[in-house]
């Protein structure tokens, strides 16, 4: 088991934690420690305890924590250039669009930073494309449960009753309707729509799965109306479903894909995709200061790179397999139903509302992992996952259930 230490933390510890506490504008419940340190599927706090990390920077750190080819890519571009000017184009900037091309069945990229970014970037583009061949179409129906990002029109788009009343007057020009529902998608449709944007694999809203039919039934609704089909990948893409994009799984082309998240393996990095029939914006209608920014350039090249050359798409799909086999394995004692994922995207549910304290639970055990709601635990480690940690994993997991169950 890990060092976990006995006695009042390090003086610098407890400055540290009052600095946050008072400086940080308050917007999520943290625990009170300070990390300090990561390496491949570990993190360090200032008290030097470790943990086993199962959430990832939130299905971020695809090659673990601190690898190498992020460090290489990150001191060799730094060294060379680390800003032109978004109106220049670069070197690590042309060669990521054109890696990103060749693997995916799009034609063009536009990079952001942020997930969210890349998002609006796809909703610009569909607005644009109601605008340009639709009659000034511009609603995009999204599904209940979804999640699509922070910015005040991403939290238009999501469909999370929680979010309905904040922050009003809202972004108007979104519909919402039940997830897998394709008669309500049917049905939402008009004149007035432009496109439908999805995940296939709902992410925050509890690992939700796209069944193969309601996909299909998208595409061919998309195309029998002349709108957009826009797949948010900025969870499912680069390798965490077991496949290098989710779209793969269903034999099924969006129109639009966003990334994010693991493109950039910790760095801030996102991704519009999209075909050369919809490379419609004009200049100063869509841009950013940091898009195709050279350090996130390199890095992501470097990261994808390394996602396509260690074939981690295979790992997460044979690794969710395990994880899922190990869980169900514990179910029983434990009552865990409804386990459930793709490849390196996995959920159960609890028998009881006790997700965030198990999740804090296990902190204490030095595990990490994700309370995606009252009574359910995701769980989305790094891609470079082995058997060892998923065996290390469950040990500590089940340490945690005995703990919290007892109380
Ligand atoms: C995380 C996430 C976003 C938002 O990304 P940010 O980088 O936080 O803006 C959007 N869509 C999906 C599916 C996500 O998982």
């Amino acid at each position: 088991m890990p060092n976990r230490s006995v006695g009042a933390p390090s003086s610098e510890t407890m400055e540290l934690l009052e600095a946050a506490e008072n400086a940080v504008l308050f917007t999520a419940v943290r625990p009170a420690v300070i990390m300090e340190k990561g390496e491949g599927m570990y993190l360090w706090d200032t008290e030097g305890r470790s943990y086993l990390d199962f959430i990832g920077g939130w299905a971020v750190n695809a090659l673990g924590h601190s690898p190498h080819v992020i460090q290489v890519a990150l001191a060799a571009q730094s060294a060379q250039l680390v800003n032109a000017s978004p109106g220049f184009y670069n070197k690590p900037m042309a060669q990521f669009a054109k890696q990103l091309t060749e693997l995916t069945v799009f034609d063009r990229v536009f990079f952001g930073s942020s997930g969210a970014e890349a998002n609006e970037s796809a909703i610009k583009l569909a607005r644009k494309y109601g605008a340009v061949h639709r009659g000034g179409a511009y609603e995009i129906i999204t599904t209940l449960g979804g999640f699509h990002g922070r910015t005040l029109a991403m939290m238009s788009a999501t469909g999370k009753p929680y979010w309905e009343p904040l922050f009003a007057p809202k972004v108007p020009g979104f519909r919402h309707v039940p997830f897998n529902d394709l008669d309500a998608m049917r049905e939402a449709v008009s004149e007035q729509t432009c496109a439908i944007m999805i995940e296939p694999v709902q992410g925050e809203g509890g690992v939700h799965l796209a069944d193969p039919a309601y996909v299909t039934g998208l595409r061919e609704l998309c195309d029998e109306h002349g709108i957009l089909l826009i797949f948010d990948e900025i969870q499912t893409g680069l390798g965490r479903t077991g496949k290098l994009f989710a779209y793969e799984h269903y034999g099924v082309e969006p129109d639009i894909m966003t990334l994010g998240k693991g493109i950039g393996g910790g760095f801030p990095l996102s991704a519009m995709l999209t075909k050369e029939r919809y490379n419609l914006f004009e200049p100063g209608e869509q841009g950013g200061t940091y898009t195709g920014q050279p350090l996130a350039m390199a890095v992501g090249q470097a990261v994808v790179r390394a996602i396509v050359e260690q074939q981690l798409s295979e790992n997460a799909k044979e690794l969710g397999e395990y994880l899922q086999a190990g869980l169900k394995s514990i179910a029983k004692r434990y009552q865990l139903a409804n386990i459930r994922g793709l490849g390196l995207l996995i959920a159960f549910d609890l028998s009881q509302p006790a997700a965030p304290r198990l999740a804090a639970a296990a902190m204490e055990n030095g595990l990490i992992i994700n309370a995606s709601s009252a009574s359910v635990i995701r769980l989305i480690p790094p891609l470079i996952v082995s058997h060892a940690d998923v065996d290390e994993m469950l040990k500590r997991l089940c340490l945690t259930l005995d703990a919290v169950q007892h109380v």
